[in-house]
């Protein structure tokens, strides 16, 4: 046998490195450059350059073509994956008729993409409270939820811009919602309305019930929303909207109209963001024909006293569904537990056994909200991954709190939310750091659903918009759904339909 020298051990390996490309070429679709990189280690290192220079410049070429994919290589030892669709990441590779495998997170920021549905919490800085998120479903419908403060409502703006551009559909149904009356919730709302150049419906709970709110906050935010269609949940359908009011609801009949957009709609209320859809759970402490104030006390006129009358709501598409509840309280610090209220007459067809994918910590993940048996309904400790959101703005000193952290991050001694982690648009100063945690540092967290909601991205995107974190998770719905056969008899690759216990 023939002696080797280094140049032939080199060409051999870029032999290699050329039957690996060739074969990954063939079975799979999504690439990342990792074998050229390996080829211009072995050019730089390789003793005997003569040699090499008449295989290099074509093995390059062609290992660049062939370059990374998902697909399990022998050689580099990489994990085993699928074939996805680049435009909708939607897994074309057989699995014996089983749900699609999960996508590889993306590497790119998060955008609206028709089909699914988008959430985007927006990272909010400067000295002013503030908390504004914008989600946008299948068809381009988009859904501003909250807008805050003032200073704000550029950065707000401009981001409502350019996801409802992204998809933007012929004749768009958009809308505002508000959760409650605070400055850093509402303030944004006249400039943002210039800024945007729409005219979304507003959906609050009308000009009632303003014991624990700041007059001034609402004179603006009112006069704002007298340029608006709207829908206010605590009033008669028919009501015109007076800025001068201090009327005392007795219910919210709101809660019974249907189709929001749909006059004359019954049954519980809802916003169509196409096939997706926001069901409106509770406001202003009522849920149904319950009223907190009615059943446990009525609300007094401290700050946390409008907090607990926050917007609770479901925004879902297929079998992701993500809850969001303003700044709702629920007893911490002495405030109203409306938390715990609305558990017991919680419909089970809206937040079931199995809890959400996604919560919102109320209050900007402040000790005041999020207690132990709100957490426990929404993620329960069940072994399957869920995530929780956190949108803080830099001057909401001490979000996120650690008892907060804590409470989402585990249930006695056993994580609480599987893989999943908790995101937060940024840690404002004194706020807690966590080992779950993962901090958008002033940028966004976004979400969008895959394969029509079985499954959803979630990513962390620094003010830059470079991406900071990205993973992929299963809707817990779609893999009890997708469970009919033990783990050990399905494909190993494929973890939407995951059936190991947990
Ligand atoms: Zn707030």
């Amino acid at each position: 046998m023939p002696r080797l020298g280094g140049g032939d051990w080199c060409c051999l390996l870029l032999g290699c490195i050329f039957a690996e490309a060739v074969v990954q070429r063939a079975t799979c679709g999504s690439c990342r450059p990792l074998q050229p990189g390996v080829a211009l280690i072995v050019l730089r290192s390789g003793s005997h350059r003569s040699s090499l220079r008449r295989y290099a410049l074509p093995l390059l070429i062609v290992a660049w073509l062939g370059s990374g994919c998902h697909t399990a290589s022998p050689l580099l030892g990489r994990d085993a994956g699928a074939r996805f669709d680049r435009r909708t990441d939607v897994d074309l590779s057989p699995n014996d008729g089983d749900a699609p495998c999960l996508p590889t997170p993306p590497q790119q920021p998060l955008r609206p993409l028709s089909g699914e549905l988008y959430y985007e919490q927006i990272g909010l800085g400067g000295i002013a409270l503030g908390e504004a998120a914008v989600a946008v479903g299948p068809n381009g419908d988009a859904l501003l939820v909250d807008t805050g403060n003032t200073s704000h409502a550029a950065t707000v703006s401009r981001r409502w811009i350019a996801l409802t551009a992204a998809m933007a559909p012929n004749a768009p149904n958009h809308h505002v919602l508000l959760t409650h009356y605070h400055a850093d919730h509402v303030d944004a709302l006249a400039k943002i309305i210039d800024g945007i150049g729409a005219r979304p419906r507003l959906i609050w709970r009308g000009a009632v019930d303003l014991s624990a709110v700041k007059a001034g906050t609402f004179e603006t935010m009112c006069a704002a929303a007298k340029r608006l269609p709207h829908a206010s949940l605590c009033l008669a359908r028919a009501a015109a909207l007076d800025c001068s009011a201090t009327v005392r609801s007795q219910s919210c009949p709101g809660l019974g109209w249907g189709n929001l957009d749909v006059e004359g709609d019954s049954g519980p209320s809802y916003l169509s963001l196409g096939k997706a859809r926001l069901d409106i759970i509770a406001v202003n402490g009522t849920i149904g024909s319950h009223r907190f104030e009615v059943d446990v006390s009525p609300f007094g006129t401290e700050l946390n006293d409008e907090n607990g009358r926050s917007l609770v709501a479901l925004l879902r598409l297929g079998d992701f569904r993500l809850l969001i509840s303003g700044d709702l309280t629920g007893g911490g610090k002495g405030t109203p537990n409306v938390e715990t209220f609305l558990l017991s007459h919680l419909p089970s067809d809206v937040v079931g056994a199995v809890g959400v994918d996604v919560l919102h910590l109320g209050h900007h993940a402040r000790e005041t909200s999020n207690n132990q048996q709100w957490v426990e309904r929404m993620l329960p400790a069940d072994g399957y991954s869920r995530n929780a959101i956190v949108g803080a703005s830099t001057g909401h000193i001490g979000s996120p709190y650690a008892s907060v952290l804590d409470r989402v991050s585990t249930a006695g001694a056993t994580p609480r939310l599987g893989e999943g982690r908790i995101w937060t648009t940024t840690v404002a100063p004194l706020g807690a750091t966590h080992r779950d945690l993962v901090d958008a540092r002033l940028g966004s967290i976004r979400i969008r659903t895959t394969l029509g909601g079985r499954a959803y991205f979630i990513q962390a995107i620094g003010a830059d918009e470079r991406v900071l974190a990205s993973e992929t998770y299963a809707s817990v719905a779609s893999k009890l759904a997708n469970c009919p056969r033990p783990s050990s008899q399905r494909p190993a690759r494929c973890n939407v339909s995951d059936c190991q216990a947990p």
